[in-house]
């Protein structure tokens, strides 16, 4: 047996099989859990693109998730996959502008977040039967817009469970908003919090080391996971997309067997592109990893730089998902490159809490020769989904957008032609407002929705039903509260 065995990327102590760490979301130090070791994938790339999504979704997850049965696993991944997605291909390939956009935002919430938070209750209430769980798991989520509404949709009257969401009061796009806070669902709790992304994702990380709150809930039979990118089980069913697209153009004959390409990410925490990196570790040949950011680009300087410095201002983009400064998977990453030492990984994590920034050695920053970091900025994300829409018809969202300025200008900086599939985060209609100021500036109006009409009368992609639902829902969450009070907020929701 190949056992994988996930720990701590802070501390070696903690080991735990792949059920037992998504249900525990975050290690007890505060790390990441990760793999001993990143296995290889056992089938040929041949014979992975004969399969379909749900069986390249088992080849990839069985070798990571390595406690859950042959059964087990599959039932979760049928249980995922199914209608709620609006194509049968799950993740579409479509090709504009010298590039392969690999389209994740066919499932319930329109966003790639569903990839794989359509499949993590399942994993979690697995999880649960396996290990003789019979706490009610409580989901504890801060959201940049679009994991909360995702993970709402995923957890949303599953039995045994509850969800709180955070999300930065002013800092999602309406569209977003009307999602989250007409959500259903006995079990579900949505808040607004009066600050950023990083105070939200700050808070829910205090509220998962809060000892105190921790023996609260266990007294009445009720323990918290994270739905956040931060599990394992997030991550995991990730990685089986960019294997599915690799191995789409094989099948299509767009590349050879065993032929390189690139992948460009729209980046935020830094979970989508270490799916990437986790898919080159398993063979899949991937030779440039382009990372994406929007003008809050704390990841392009790193990877320049070798310094990672959140101390700068935060700026509220067209791209809200990517409006982060903490990048909290790239302790992964960080873990990865120090060989694997948790001492190491733990100290650089202890100076950017003490200081808002930590240096990697040169060492270190050899071991990222395969990423590529670069930027775009808001009028020049605009400018690439006119541009793009012009040219071929092809319509995008910002966050993809982000993407494809920062592709292009890599590929007129370097000349290199690798085949590139860029990950298409969003569809169009989440972010109606800043896409038509790209296409149609001419056009005025302060209501989302009749923009999705004005959007559809121009383009012609249907509005998806994920919109045309919210569009007269109640709104059901009501709740702001004040960061230092997020405490309070949960013991109250969980004590009614
Ligand atoms: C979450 C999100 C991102 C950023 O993904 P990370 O895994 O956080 O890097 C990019 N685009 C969209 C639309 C998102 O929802």
């Amino acid at each position: 047996m190949n056992d994988i065995i996930y720990s701590s990327t802070r501390g070696a102590a903690e080991k735990l099989t792949a059920s037992q760490a998504i249900l525990k979301g975050l290690a007890s130090d505060g790390g990441l859990f990760v793999p001993d070791h990143i296995p290889a994938l056992d089938k040929s790339l041949e014979e992975l693109s004969r399969m379909d999504y749900a069986q390249v979704a088992y080849e990839v997850m069985k070798l990571f998730l390595t406690d859950y049965t042959e059964d087990e696993l599959k039932a979760c991944i049928k249980a995922a996959y199914d209608e709620k997605f609006d194509t049968e291909e799950i993740a579409p390939l479509a090709e504009a502008a010298d590039a392969y956009f690999l389209e994740l935002y066919h499932g319930a919430t329109i966003a790639f977040k569903d990839m794989a938070l359509s499949i993590l209750p399942h994993l979690m209430t697995t999880a649960a039967r396996k290990n003789n769980v019979n706490n009610e798991i409580v989901i504890l989520t801060a959201t940049s817009g679009d994991t909360g509404k995702a993970a709402l949709a995923g957890f949303a009257s599953v039995p045994g469970t509850k969800i709180i969401v955070f999300y930065p009061k002013d800092g999602v796009s309406p569209i977003q908003k009307q999602q989250m806070v007409t959500q259903k669902g006995d079990n579900t709790f949505v808040v607004g919090i009066n600050g950023n992304f990083d105070n939200a994702q700050s808070g829910v990380k205090a509220l998962f080391a809060n000892e105190e709150l921790a023996s609260w809930m266990s007294e009445n039979k009720m323990q918290f996971s994270s739905a956040n990118s931060i599990n394992i089980g997030r991550l995991v069913p990730q990685i089986v997309y960019y294997v599915y697209a690799y191995t789409r153009l094989l099948k299509e004959e767009r590349i050879r067997d065993k032929e390189y390409i690139n992948v460009t990410v729209p980046t935020g925490n830094f979970g989508n592109i270490l799916a990437a990196y986790y898919a080159k570790l398993m063979g899949l040949p991937i030779a440039k990893l382009i990372c994406a950011s929007n003008e809050n680009k704390v990841l392009y300087d790193f990877f320049k730089s070798g310094t990672y410095d959140r101390n700068r201002e935060f700026i509220l983009t067209s791209s809200p998902s990517m409006d982060i400064l903490i990048s909290s998977n790239l302790e992964r990453l960080i873990y990865h490159i120090c060989s694997n030492d948790p001492n190491k990984c733990r100290s650089l994590m202890e100076l950017l809490s003490r200081t808002g920034r930590y240096d990697i050695s040169d060492e270190m920053q050899q071991k990222l020769e395969m990423f590529e970091g670069g930027f775009c900025d808001e009028d020049t994300t605009l400018k690439t989904i006119a541009g793009i829409y012009k040219s071929c018809g092809y319509l995008i969202d910002t966050h993809t957008a982000v993407a494809a300025g920062v592709y292009k200008s890599y590929r007129n900086r370097t000349g290199d032609q690798t085949p590139t599939v860029i990950a298409s985060t969003a569809s169009p209609y989440k972010f109606t407002g800043s896409v038509l100021r790209a296409i149609d500036p001419g056009y005025v109006s302060d209501d989302d929705f009749d923009k999705a009409d004005r959007l559809f009368e121009l383009s012609g992609v249907p509005i998806p039903s994920a919109v045309t639902d919210i569009r007269t829902a109640p709104i059901l969450h009501k709740t702001i509260c004040e960061v230092d009070e997020m405490e309070a907020v949960v013991r109250d929701f969980l004590s009614k």
